[in-house]
């Protein structure tokens, strides 16, 4: 007789919670990438404690028995041997063990990650990157967050701490980078939202900013669409040089300024990542937009989450 095959438990849902600067995204998100609810709250800016609570709130608020993990994207290198966000750019966390006390706290396996491989993992498996075993993805905002999907997997280099592909030397001895960044030239003072405002306000004056340069650009000014198609040439080099390492399918890009500027960009940036990409990689260029919009972080994390599940 033939025994009943009991199919592996396969919990339904994971919990994403999305650390940004200013707010926190949490959601509950099932194995095939959609939200079944989601909620937000502002981040916390005066200690690690407040911030650490409120993410420990966000998750409390969301959970139930369909739940069987929890993911974290946080603005920062990720220590994953220890689990630690090691320091956040523009928030009071650092050497901060969010892994084992969120272990502690909710007894389901926690998985962690920085902010920008977490998009990249969700727009992976459920957005503009669906399907694709090999994928680059830049999100453009304040800074530029970098994260690779190499061979079927999310790339994370050692200890956890890659893919920081915003801080790429595109200019060599070129524009001090931003924050904490020592570098110089690196790709995100070129093509971030903030170096975009920069660039808008000496062109255009003090009151312009990178929202405004793509208004500009959708009703015909030059001047707008000059800017946007000079800051496209220093993303394309950036591409070029990630699309000879890694080899992508896909190039995607997303962030605010990246999303909104997309259709000014991706042309441009196409043609001088082709023009400095070799054969094969060279033919295979193809940018595309995110897709999951400002859900990619909680989306990824949930899956960072699933990791943890199926792995631990
Ligand atoms: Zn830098």
């Amino acid at each position: 007789m033939r025994g009943i095959t009991v199919p592996p438990v396969q919990a339904g849902h994971a919990i994403g919670v999305d650390l940004g600067g200013t707010k926190i995204l949490a959601g509950v998100v099932a194995r095939d990438g959609s939200v079944v609810r989601r909620h937000e709250r502002p981040t916390p800016q005066d200690s690690q404690e407040h911030v650490l609570a409120e993410l420990e709130s966000a998750v409390a608020e969301l959970l139930d028995d369909s739940v069987a993990a929890i993911g974290f994207g946080a603005p920062s290198p990720i220590d994953q041997a220890r689990g630690v966000v090691v320091r956040c750019v523009n928030l009071p966390l650092e050497n901060s063990p969010l892994r084992d006390r969120m272990h502690e706290r909710f007894e389901l396996p926690v998985g962690l990650d920085n902010d920008a491989n977490a998009a990249a993992i969700g727009e992976w498996r459920a957005g503009a990157g669906r399907g694709q075993d090999d994928l680059v993805m830049l999100t453009l905002g304040t800074g530029v967050g970098g994260g690779v999907i190499s061979g079927g997997a999310p790339f994370r280099g050692r200890n956890g701490v890659g893919a920081e592909l915003g801080h790429v030397v595109v200019v060599h001895d070129g524009r001090p980078c931003q924050g904490a960044c020592t570098g110089h030239g690196h790709l995100e003072t070129y093509v971030s939202g903030s170096a975009a405002t920069a660039a808008a306000r000496e062109a255009l004056g003090p009151s312009a900013d990178a929202h405004r340069l793509v208004r500009l650009a959708d009703e015909g000014d030059e001047r707008a669409r000059a800017l946007l198609e000079e800051v496209a040439g220093y993303l394309g080099s950036g591409i070029g040089s990630f699309v000879n390492v890694f080899a992508p399918q896909l190039v995607v890009l997303g962030g605010g300024f990246g999303v909104a500027a997309f259709d000014y960009l991706h042309g441009p940036a196409q043609q001088v990542a082709r023009r400095e990409a070799l054969e094969p990689m060279r033919s295979d260029v193809r940018l595309a937009k995110a897709e999951l919009g400002t859900a990619a972080g909680l989306i990824g994390a949930a899956f960072v989450g699933f990791e943890a599940l199926d792995t631990g």
